[in-house]
């Protein structure tokens, strides 16, 4: 008998999992690659990866899934909506559930596993969504929870015997306690704390990705720019974002791409990098460099020099600027 399991990497999918697995089925984790997924952040995620941890707790390697423009659409337009930011929960599991049925089929599986525990999450977590969600993904009576198995409809592995109902769970709400007992009693180690891994749910970056949105600018490039630096919208055809620290002006500069700008103060000033998108006009070129100014570490000196380049190879030029007014600053801030 096997199962397919959907694992995050966090505590209780990979709870839900081994529970499982401690009943003799044969569990084959699954999970998505997210592109609103957390640029991996030291210390987010225990001190090993995603793939490390599954294999030390169910013995098997993890199957991965890529999510693809038709997900991007679905975010654009969510037929059952958003959650306090953009998040489309209802939607976005449906839409998993969904590939994970296909993953089921192909690997001769026959039931599905989640992490999901009852009441945790407003908008995806309470028995009519988990009703909806499954039943919407064409797979009724077939997602085992068995975190909250108890507190729910048994399902078709438990009403055939497959699993037994009185060795799941029945957890409820958003406490930690018990999934930190059960995590000590299973032997699973090594899990992040419950930060959340998905940035829709993160005001800040709903709203920059709600520009790009209003931009028409909505595709995976440019949504990875969002996950780091200050954000700016020059033009409805321009932006520009602004490194915070060394880290993240290596990072711009990486993902550069041709017809982009870069800009930069001079070897004897310290400062970020910012990387420009879009249609740049002489005007746009000097607003990027005193934007950049501004966060220059100018010691007060009125003026300095910043470089840009077009990418990728274009010819280093400079402009003497002044920063930017914080005022005029905050018009274009996201
Ligand atoms: S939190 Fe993010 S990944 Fe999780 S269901 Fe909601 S939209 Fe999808």
């Amino acid at each position: 008998m096997k199962a397919v399991a959907l694992v995050s990497g966090g505590l209780d999918s990979r709870l839900a999992a081994k529970l499982v697995r401690g009943q003799g089925i044969d569990v084959l984790p699954l999970t998505f690659r997210l592109p609103f997924s957390h640029r991996n952040k030291k210390g987010s995620a225990g001190s090993c990866d995603k793939n490390t941890l599954i294999r030390r707790d169910l013995g098997c390697e993890l199957s991965n899934i890529g999510l693809d423009d038709v997900f991007l659409e679905m975010v654009k337009n969510p037929p059952h909506g958003y959650g306090a930011n953009l998040n489309p929960c209802i939607d976005c599991k449906i839409f998993m559930l969904r590939k994970a049925a296909g993953f089921m089929r192909d690997n001769a599986a026959e039931f599905i596993i989640t992490g999901e525990v009852l009441g945790q999450r407003p908008m995806s977590q309470h028995k009519q969504a988990l009703a909806t969600i499954e039943k919407e993904a064409g797979l009724q009576g077939l997602v085992l929870r068995p975190l909250s198995a108890k507190l729910l409809s048994e399902t078709i592995p438990e009403r055939e015997g497959w699993v037994n109902r009185d060795r799941l769970m029945g957890f409820c709400g958003r406490g930690r306690r018990p999934q930190i007992e059960l995590a000590r009693e299973l032997g699973v180690e090594d899990y992040p704390n419950p930060a959340g891994g998905c940035l829709l749910t993160d005001p800040d970056f709903s709203r920059k990705l709600k520009d790009l949105i209003n931009s028409a600018e909505f595709n995976l490039e440019n949504i990875e720019l969002l996950k780091s630096g200050r954000y700016f919208r020059l033009k409805s055809h321009a932006k520009l974002i602004v490194g915070r620290d060394e880290q993240e002006n290596n990072l711009l500069a990486g993902l550069a791409k041709e017809g982009d700008y870069l800009f930069y103060p001079g070897p004897d000033l310290a400062g970020p990098t910012s990387l420009g998108r879009g249609a740049f006009s002489e005007g746009l070129i000097k607003l990027a460099c005193r934007i950049t100014c501004y966060y220059c570490d100018l010691n007060g000196i009125p003026d300095a020099r910043i470089f840009y380049k077009r990418i990728p190879a274009g010819d280093e030029e400079f402009q003497r600027v002044s920063p930017i007014g914080q005022q005029s600053l905050q018009e274009f801030r996201r």
